[in-house]
């Protein structure tokens, strides 16, 4: 991973931290210092995040549903009491897990912040993984190929825009196709349509029988836009060894430079520029544009207010070369550039932009506002998508594969049959330790809700270059360490 800074010499690139035991007790302080390594954050950056990490990963996970759900992570962090290049870095979505962590819940974001970090430091830790591909070639056709040959039969090409349903049976009896096409009859119906199409395709009937679906059609403001672009350069620029994000750009970018994964171990014949295209394209600069609101100070206003998708990308093409182009040389030149894509799901017409799939961003309370894989008031209804509720809790295609694979199995116990697909509950091994803390919480939780009082005082308050330094965290958490030794097990 790496950050590209306006005015930075040159792009930072986040180290990768040696394998390390996690130990009793996770050494949180020494994670965050590794973690931001070489980045010039100041003492009282490192500390407040540390206190607030510590804080988040001694919680219940019942706790951070019911009580974390409901304020943003960065109300959570206090984010304004950071510096603002800090702040940037909150409001770089790759850096902060494709997501938003201003408007983000602490809940969902905490929990992706927990993972990520515990994956830096320890043994077998995996993090920013891409594929050896594009998704198409290494995932969807396999994938496709494969149902075929299970008899699966694709309707490419129809669209869904209702579902009949039996009121008195509780079941669904066919979907409605647009166009006048004659409806699907099933025993069973899997959705995964994207999270507002399904909105508008949940009726008053459907709505009366389940809560879930009651409460998903009048859910809003669960979405944001962010947008795929693409740019092709005649010769690869491997920018950094994994996804780069762009705190200063007015756009919220990030970006991977695809090619340099894709030739990894491949034969000359092989090479991204003998595989895609007319052979003169040997890179491409993969980016994910997450503000569509924000002008840019260059062109006066907004992704969302352009009026073609030229106009989008050749800001976003300015904005990348404004933050990579530093005084280590030019990464990104205009005479490199072959030719760009922007998502064609974004359309264009006088008064600005619309987009036909935004993605679900977690805002505080969103989760209760989100299907099960199973829908309880309709006998034959599952959902298989990225907004369901899963473990997973991230609007990814991990997410969608979880909420699948729950699907599939409920729909099976409703035929009286055994689960068949195999789901893999996440992990958050913090060490002994943080499991005494955690229970510690869970019982004070569940049984008064309330937290337990702290073992230790905290330090703070927050305010501006006053409170807690990372020394000052390091002395937090070696004395609620001691405490939870003394503590025992109970
Ligand atoms: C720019 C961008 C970058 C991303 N990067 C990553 C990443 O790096 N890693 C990651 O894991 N995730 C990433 N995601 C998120 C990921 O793409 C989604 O979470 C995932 O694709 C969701 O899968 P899904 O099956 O729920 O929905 P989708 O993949 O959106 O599939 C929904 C399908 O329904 C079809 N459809 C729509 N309307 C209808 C209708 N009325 N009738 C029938 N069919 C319909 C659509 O054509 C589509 O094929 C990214 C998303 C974006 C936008």
């Amino acid at each position: 991973m790496g950050i590209a800074e306006v005015g930075a010499p040159h792009v930072f690139r986040l180290k990768r931290h040696a394998p390390a035991s996690i130990g009793e007790f996770v050494n949180m302080a020494e994670l965050v210092a590794e973690f931001f390594a070489g980045v010039d954050l100041s003492l009282f950056d490192l500390g407040r995040f540390t206190i607030k990490m510590l804080d988040f990963l001694t919680t219940c996970e019942e706790r951070r549903r019911d009580q974390y759900e409901e304020m943003s992570f960065f109300s959570f962090i206090e984010g304004a009491t950071f510096s603002r290049k800090f702040q940037s870095y909150l409001n770089s979505s790759r850096f902060m897990v494709a997501m938003d962590a201003r408007h983000g819940s602490a809940c969902t974001i905490g929990n992706k912040v927990v993972q990520i970090m515990l994956d830096f430091w320890r043994a077998k830790g995996e993090n920013d993984r891409v594929l050896r591909g594009p998704t198409r070639s290494q995932w969807l056709e396999p994938w496709e190929t494969y149902l075929r040959d299970r008899g699966v039969v694709f309707h490419f090409g129809q669209s869904v825009k209702g579902f009949v349903l039996d009121v008195v049976r509780r079941r669904i009896v066919a979907a409605e196709l647009s166009g006048g096409m004659t409806p699907v009859i099933a025993d069973h119906f899997i959705v995964a349509l994207p999270i507002e199409r399904m909105k508008s395709c949940i009726s008053d009937e459907m709505a009366l029988l389940d809560n879930s679906l009651l409460r998903l059609r009048r859910a809003r403001n669960m979405t944001a836009w962010m947008v795929g672009a693409q740019y092709f350069l005649r010769e690869d620029v491997p920018i950094c060894d994994g996804h780069v994000a762009y705190p200063d750009s007015p756009w919220a970018l990030s970006s991977i430079s695809q090619a340099s994964f894709w030739n990894r171990g491949k034969a000359e014949h092989d090479l991204f520029q003998h595989r895609y295209g007319d052979g003169g394209v040997k890179g491409v600069l993969s980016v994910d544009i997450c503000d569509w609101e924000t002008p840019s100070p260059r062109l006066g206003k907004s992704a969302r207010k352009c009026t073609s998708a030229e106009e989008v990308l050749a800001e976003v093409w300015e904005q990348l070369k404004e933050a990579v182009n530093g005084a280590a040389g030019q990464l990104l030149s205009d005479s490199n550039l072959a030719c760009w894509y922007l998502d064609e799901n974004v359309t264009f017409v006088r008064g600005g932009a619309a987009n036909e799939t935004p993605l679900l961003v977690h805002p505080p309370g969103s989760w209760f506002n989100r299907p099960g894989p199973v829908i309880a008031g309709i006998a034959n209804m599952f959902f298989a998508a990225d907004y369901v509720q899963t473990e997973t809790d991230l609007a990814t295609m991990e997410g969608a594969c979880h909420a699948a694979r729950l699907a599939v199995n409920g729909l099976l116990a409703r035929e009286g049959r055994p689960a068949a697909a195999a789901v893999f509950p996440v992990r958050e091994d913090a060490g002994a330790l943080v499991k005494r803390a955690k229970e510690r919480d869970r019982r004070a939780w569940l049984q008064e809700r309330r937290a337990p009082p702290p073992l230790v005082p905290r330090p703070g308050p927050f305010r501006g270059d006053e409170g807690p330094t990372l020394d000052d965290a390091r002395r937090y958490q070696d004395r609620l360490e001691a405490a939870l030794r003394a503590l025992g097990p109970e």
